[in-house]
Parts: structure tokens; C-alpha cells; sequence
């Protein structure tokens, strides 16, 4: 392998940039996980990842990907054979969907068309209302579809479901939107929020959270598929203390502890209000290149990645080729049905206005070596939006 110089580009939607801070917090001695100073570092966290979720109730940390947590959402609340309502945002919900099927659950998949929008309350509605016998036991949405860079509307979905006057659980996957786009657990009646440590949180990839809510807590009484690994109860029950029932990731903790200092420090309406800009920058990019943001309503853009699409005839993974080989730049490749069609760049987690100029002169040149028909005129787009709002920073929220 041959020696890169300088610092890579890791502008994939997550895992995201480390800052070195979560990097030092890390790199410390293991401590004892049943000793009085871990206790004390369990609370902190847990009540640290309470104020991130926005919620009065348990929140549980998993040493595992996001995967698991999205496992954990389900067998504790469910049984064998419940229907739920899924819908089709993109690659992530495709997935979940197949796990819940895996599991014995019998998903409904609301097919999601071209993927440039996000779930649609009304057609989930329409679905809840026509369940009359009330078989579906859970609505499933994936808030910010990682694969598209589209978010969904989580609070009009839970309108949805209370206009349907259905009793249905509501699971949310956060894993990347949370702490980087505006998320209230409590305020829009989510009963599951399923998160992870390597995006927004700025961690390694390797813990995962479900948020819960009374009516999760109460369902989890009367679930029946099988769980050992991923149950909640005696989780909640250690919790208490600070402790857990198997031996945490010790080293991830003491980086969460770090990651939750530095959302606080900077404000969680600030942070999301820095994605927001960063977001806009990019889609103005976009535009000036002559490129499309696959993302159509822009009540439904996201502010943690871009997904951009390539004309026909022109490769997207030839663009992240080129980039990586040239400038040492990552970018997140098109997943499932948007294979080749779209790349995507990632800006979460630990982020600033000079890193976002840096990897869209990635984008821009990479493009341009690709043979992409652009304009070069995106960085320049991008860099005026980002003085502009520094001008006058009302414009950045507007
Ligand atoms: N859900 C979303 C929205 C994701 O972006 C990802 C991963 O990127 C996952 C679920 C799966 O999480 P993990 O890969 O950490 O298991």
C-alpha cells in the first residue's frame, strides 16, 4: 500500500470523522465493570443519551451495530407471526423489513416507488384505517433513509396513526439522523427509537440504543419471540445502578461520555442548525454542477447526507473510484435499486465549514476527471451560501 499524505476524507454517511477528543477518551485502561466509578459513568451516559433521544424514559445501549438494535426493537415488543406496517424508504428499510420476516413477523412493505421521497402518513393512515381488527401490531419508518437522503415526517406519521385510531406500537430508526437532525422521542409518541454510535454521536461504529416509551415497556410483558441477548429487562433492571447485565464496551462508554460533553458544549439546536447548513451548501452544489439531489420535497431533505444523481450513462461508482483513487476521498456508494445511480456524501457527525469545502473540491474535481458533464461551479455555489450565513446567520435556518 502506498503512503497517503495528510488526513483521508471520510465523507461516507457514516461511520463518520472521530474527533480526536472521543479519540483520547477512548484510548484509556479498561476499568472495572462492576466497580463504584463505572457505575457512575453508566448514569452519566444513560442520562446523557435520555437528553439526545428527548425522553423521561430507559434508554438501553447495546455493544453492537445498529443492526441489533434494530433486532431489539422487535423481538422485545412482538411475537410470532404479528403483522406490521414497514415502509419502502430505501436500502435500510428493505433490510429491516427482511429481518422482521427472518424473525417470523409478517412485514407489509409499502412499496416506496422511485425512493426520492419519504414515507407517506396518508397512505399509512388509509392502511391503519382499513386494519380494522387491528392485526397490525407495529408501524416501522426509518426517520433518515441513509440510502437516499430522505427523511421522513415522524411526527405527521404519528398523527397518521392517532387519525386511524390505531393501537399499533410505532418503532423509528434514527441510526442516522440522531444528533444530527431534530428528533423528540417523548413529544412525538415513539414507542422504539433505534439508534447507533457512528454517525451523528461521532463514535466508532459498535454500540446501538433503543429508546422506549411506557406502551413498549408494557408490550414487552406479553412479546413472545425469543430473546436472551437483546432483552430489555434485566438490561433496565442494571441500568439502574449504571451497571449492565453482560460486560458493556467499556472503551465505547468512555467515548460516548466524551461525544455527549462536545452535543452539549456546542447545543443540540446548534448542531442541528450546522447540518442544516452544511446540507444546503451541498444541495447548492449540486445544482451549480447541473446534477440533480435525489431528494425531491425539501420538507424531506436531509441534513446529515446528499445522495446525487448521476445522468443516465454515467456511472456513480466511477465518480467514487476516481475521487478515492485522486484525492483520498470516500464516498458512500448507491445501495440496492440506486446501485451505480446515485453517490453520496456524507455531512455528519464532527463537521465544518472548511471540511465541507474540501470534500466538495473532492466531488468537483472527481467529477470533472470522471468525464461527468458538469459545470464547475458547485464549491463556488456552496462557498457564497456558507459566507452568506455567516453574514447573516438568520439565513442559515431559513
Ligand atoms: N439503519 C440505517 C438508517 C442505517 O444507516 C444503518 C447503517 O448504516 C443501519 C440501519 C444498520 O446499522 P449497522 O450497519 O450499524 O448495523
Amino acid at each position: 500500500m502506498t503512503r497517503s499524505a495528510g488526513r483521508h476524507f471520510l465523507q461516507i454517511p457514516g461511520p463518520t470523522n472521530v474527533p480526536d477528543r472521543v479519540l483520547r477518551a477512548i484510548d484509556f485502561p479498561t476499568m472495572d465493570h462492576r466497580s463504584p466509578d463505572f457505575g457512575l459513568l453508566g448514569r452519566e451516559v444513560l442520562g446523557g443519551m435520555q437528553r439526545v433521544f428527548k425522553t423521561a424514559s430507559p434508554v438501553v445501549i447495546y455493544p453492537a451495530s445498529g443492526t441489533g438494535a434494530w433486532e431489539a426493537a422487535l423481538v422485545n415488543t412482538l411475537s410470532t407471526g404479528d403483522r406490521v406496517l414497514m415502509y419502502e424508504t430505501g436500502h435500510f428499510a428493505t433490510l429491516w423489513q427482511k429481518m422482521a420476516k427472518r424473525l417470523g413477523l409478517e412485514p407489509e412493505f409499502i412499496a416506496g416507488g422511485d425512493l426520492r421521497s419519504g414515507a407517506d402518513p396518508q397512505q399509512i393512515e388509509t392502511r391503519l384505517r382499513e386494519d380494522k381488527a387491528h392485526s397490525i401490531k407495529a408501524v416501522c419508518v426509518v426517520h433518515n433513509e441513509t440510502a437516499t437522503g430522505v427523511t421522513s415526517r415522524i411526527a405527521e406519521v404519528r398523527q397518521a396513526i392517532d387519525a386511524a385510531k390505531h393501537p399499533a406500537l410505532f418503532l423509528v430508526d434514527t441510526i442516522s439522523s440522531l444528533a444530527s437532525i431534530d428528533y423528540r422521542h417523548d413529544e412525538w409518541g415513539v414507542d422504539v427509537t433505534v439508534g447507533g454510535s457512528q454517525k451523528g454521536l461521532m463514535l466508532p461504529p459498535g454500540l446501538s440504543f433503543n429508546a422506549l416509551s411506557a406502551k413498549a415497556l408494557a408490550a414487552a410483558k406479553t412479546a413472545k419471540l425469543p430473546r436472551s441477548f437483546w432483552d430489555w429487562g434485566e438490561m433496565i433492571a442494571s441500568n439502574k445502578d449504571g451497571y449492565f447485565p453482560y460486560t458493556p464496551a467499556t472503551n465505547l462508554l468512555y467515548g460516548l461520555r466524551e461525544s455527549l460533553k462536545m452535543l452539549e458544549e456546542e447545543g443540540l439546536d446548534q448542531v442541528f442548525a450546522r447540518h442544516q447548513r452544511h446540507a444546503e451548501a451541498t444541495r447548492r452544489a449540486v445544482r451549480a454542477w447541473g446534477l440533480e439531489v435525489l431528494a425531491k420535497n425539501p420538507a424531506e431533505y436531509s441534513a446529515s447526507l446528499t445522495a446525487v444523481l448521476m445522468p443516465a450513462g454515467h456511472d456513480a461508482d466511477r465518480v467514487r473510484k476516481t475521487v478515492l483513487e485522486n484525492f483520498d476521498m470516500s464516498l458512500g456508494t448507491g445501495l440496492g435499486k440506486l446501485a451505480g445511480k446515485v453517490f453520496r456524501i456524507g455531512h455528519l457527525g464532527d463537521f465544518n465549514d472548511l471540511m465541507l469545502a474540501g470534500t466538495l473540491a473532492g466531488c468537483e474535481m472527481g467529477l470533472a476527471l470522471a468525464g461527468a458533464p458538469i459545470k464547475r461551479e458547485g464549491v463556488q455555489a456552496a462557498l457564497q451560501y456558507l459566507a452568506e450565513c455567516r453574514r447573516a446567520p438568520a439565513r442559515a435556518a431559513a
